[in-house]
């Protein structure tokens, strides 16, 4: 395990040609403080997790002092806003610090957010709140432990800045870790400008880091390239639909290249069942509800595809969309599946997973807590101890008929009930990060500079599939305060 002043530390995107980034430093914290910092993820790129207590590690990592091969850089992307092109975004707000190479020579990137203006940050201030780093590290933390690719975080550092918000705010720092922050906005920014150049040189970029075995060429190497990206992509909204998690803004910069979950904002999970539902505050047409964000993603690999115009013929283009639409619906049903703890997909099984979901928009039932408790559900059509499906079955005629048709399902399963029980609870998390959750945390750490809850809640998100008994009340429904929690783009 290394110290952090000992990592092997370089950036292989600065050697890309400039029209690529801004080299910048970033703009530091008067009076850095450590809010958070998660060993465990400090362990998996080989940094010595006693670290967290150097006393030089808010400095490290809000820029006042530079780990060793740091070469800083804002990095440019346009992308395709609420359906609108902007050619101008780019890094606004972060840092892209260089990569770890860990002892097994893997590369992480550091990308440090909030740590002031950029040539792209367009008159906005270059910072972030604690509030949305709170959100940022617990989300992508609870994610990445669901089994939904993602970005990682490793460290928030506070400051006593103030910003301006909806109110006035603390800022903060946040380091997120990932294999590359790429995002399809990279591409288009120099398709559109017509760069040809620049995009087979950031295409071959991303083959030689996650694709070495593709051959770098015309049409079957790099239509290899975008078939591996479209099942990437698919694969992980897949995950997004069965866990029930919403993004907020798919736009094509908030999409990356490796099917990562990036740039959390207004995320969040449905509760009830709802395809309509919408997280982000700011977003009134709801383009990005739950519902529509399998075809959006479809959407903005058609853009993304395009930009690659030149490099594949029509064929391959055409392939790499088939591709998303057929993995998208192998993974989600395959997913599915496992959380009705079927054997086998049937026209039957697939019908009912349908009706089902049905139901569950017409009724106010917890969408995970539903999944949770069903694996109780017997082949016999008995209900063990759960309190909760008794319940459930007592209040509508409805799910009586469920129940009945349901251990019909489970009757031509071969797995025994406690095996299924098993399978069952592996895809279906007892523990969801509700806003509550981690309103709760944020309201401690701005009102009393507590930051204990933001770690306690990392670490049970740890373990979403396992039942902790000592933490029951982070597995109930919202309470009634959670329902009017509103979270916007403002962050
Ligand atoms: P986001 O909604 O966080 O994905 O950001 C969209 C674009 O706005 C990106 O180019 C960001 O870098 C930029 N941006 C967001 N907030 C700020 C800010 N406070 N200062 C500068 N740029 C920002
Ligand atoms: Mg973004």
């Amino acid at each position: 395990m290394r110290q952090i002043t000992n990592l092997r530390f370089e950036n292989a995107y600065a050697e890309l040609p400039p029209a690529f980034y801004q080299k910048k430093d970033p703009v530091p914290f008067e009076k850095p403080h450590m809010v958070a910092f998660n060993e465990n993820l400090a362990a998996e790129l080989g940094i010595d997790p006693a670290e967290r207590q150097n006393p030089l590690l808010p400095e490290y990592f809000c820029g006042k002092k530079f780990l060793a091969g740091t070469d800083s850089l804002a990095m440019y992307y346009a992308g395709w806003q609420f359906g609108v092109y902007n050619p101008n975004l780019g890094d606004g707000r972060a840092l892209l610090l260089g990569q770890i190479i860990d002892d097994r020579n893997r590369r992480w990137d550091l990308h440090l957010k909030g740590c002031g203006t950029t040539r792209f940050s367009r008159g906005f201030d270059g910072r972030a709140t604690l509030r949305s780093s709170i959100r940022e590290y617990l989300g992508s933390e609870a994610l990445h432990h669901l089994g939904i690719p993602s970005t990682r975080a490793l460290c928030i550092v506070g400051s006593e800045e103030k910003i301006e918000r909806e109110t006035k705010e603390p800022a903060a720092m946040m380091l997120r870790v990932a294999e590359n922050h790429v995002r399809f906005g990279s591409f288009e920014g120099f398709f559109h400008r017509d760069e040809q150049e620049n995009v087979q040189t950031l295409v071959d970029y991303v083959i030689a880091r996650h694709y070495p075995e593709i051959p770098r060429h015309m049409n079957e190497g790099y239509g290899l390239f975008l078939q591996k990206t479209a099942e990437k992509t698919a694969s992980t909204i897949a995950k997004w639909q069965a866990f029930g998690f919403i993004h907020g803004v798919m736009n094509t910069d908030n999409m990356s290249i490796t099917g990562l979950t990036i740039d959390y904002g207004p995320y969040g999970f449905i509760e009830k069942f709802d395809r309509d539902y919408v997280s982000n505050h700011s977003d009134h047409f709801g383009r990005y509800s739950y519902g529509n964000q399998p075809a959006i993603a479809r959407w903005n690999l058609e853009k993304f595809v395009k930009c690659l115009h030149g490099l594949v013929d029509e064929k391959h283009m055409q392939n790499a969309i088939e591709s998303y639409n057929k993995t998208f619906s192998a993974t989600y049903r395959e997913l599915m599946l496992r959380k009705f703890g079927f054997e086998k997909e049937t026209k039957k099984s697939l019908k009912f997973i349908e009706k089902t979901l049905e139901i569950l928009t017409e009724c106010d039932t917890d969408y995970h807590i539903f999944f949770r408790n069903i694996s109780d559900v017997r082949r016999d059509g008995s209900l063990g101890e759960n309190f909760w499906l008794k319940e459930l079955f007592k209040t509508s005629g409805k799910w009586e008929q469920w129940l009945h048709e349901y251990t019909e399902q489970l009757s031509g399963n071969s797995f025994p009930d406690q095996r299924r029980k098993e399978i069952m609870d592996s895809v279906n998390p007892k523990y969801v990060l509700k806003n509550h959750i981690m309103e709760t945390a944020i309201r401690e750490a701005i009102s009393q500079g507590d930051y204990s809850e933001i770690e306690k809640v990392r670490k049970i998100f740890e373990n979403p599939f396992s039942d902790q008994p000592e933490h029951k009340s982070y597995a109930a429904p919202s309470p009634q305060w959670a329902k009017d929690l509103a979270v916007s783009c403002l962050s």
